[in-house]
């Protein structure tokens, strides 16, 4: 079930450019309207109750504050984020994984240091866009690396013609988003 009150504001501030990108900069991206976020996370708190969920995972930096709205509405759960950059304060063993922006074109490495993941936990990964699923994917990777498990996959946008739910569907992963694009074609955006 879509969330009414984010469609709305999609609807109202959300700019389609490009190839299909979703500019949300004035309450998810650059400005964040707090109370929207609190809404979102007991939104997807709620999908993901009953999943034994025991630490949430993001990747810095936009999925942080999804992350621990989250975390608010499912008992303040741990929040990790893997980081972009190596920091000289990560002296010790990390996981790590290559990913692919699709809005920056680039690869980069994301990392967790081993001592946040753990065998027992059952992580429900958060971000604030799926695309091409490069991002969620990587973060798997990061949870399998460390013996543990993936509760499932939360996300805010789903831009589903660039087919990230469906690889991570197939994965076996369940996969709750709280807005679906079908398509971005000269700025206009069609929901599911
Ligand atoms: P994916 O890895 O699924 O291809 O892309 C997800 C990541 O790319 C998200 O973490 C998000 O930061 C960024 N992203 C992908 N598509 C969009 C978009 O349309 N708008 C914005 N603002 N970010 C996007």
């Amino acid at each position: 079930m879509p969330m009414e009150a984010l469609i709305e504001r999609i609807v109202r501030e959300g700019q389609g450019i490009g190839r299909g990108v979703l500019k949300v900069d004035s309450f998810l991206n650059h400005q964040i309207d707090v109370a929207l976020m609190d809404e979102i996370g007991r939104e997807l708190a709620g999908r993901f109750a009953g999943h034994s969920v025991t630490k949430i995972l993001t990747v810095e930096s936009s999925g942080i504050p999804v992350a621990c709205a989250v975390s608010r509405a499912m008992g303040y759960l741990p929040v990790v984020f893997a980081k972009k950059a190596a920091p000289n304060t990560m002296v010790e063993g990390v996981y790590s994984t290559d990913v692919k922006s699709f809005t920056k074109e680039t690869v980069s490495t994301i990392r967790v240091s081993r001592k946040y993941l753990q065998p027992t936990d059952r992580i429900l990964i958060i971000d604030d866009f799926l695309a091409y699923g490069e991002s969620a994917m990587g973060l798997t990777r990061l949870v399998k690396n460390a013996g543990a498990a993936v509760a499932g996959i939360g996300v805010v946008i789903e831009k589903q013609f660039q087919g990230g739910s469906g690889k991570l569907k197939e994965a076996g992963y369940l996969v709750e988003s709280l807005a679906v694009i079908r398509s971005i074609t000269d700025g206009n955006i069609e929901f599911i």
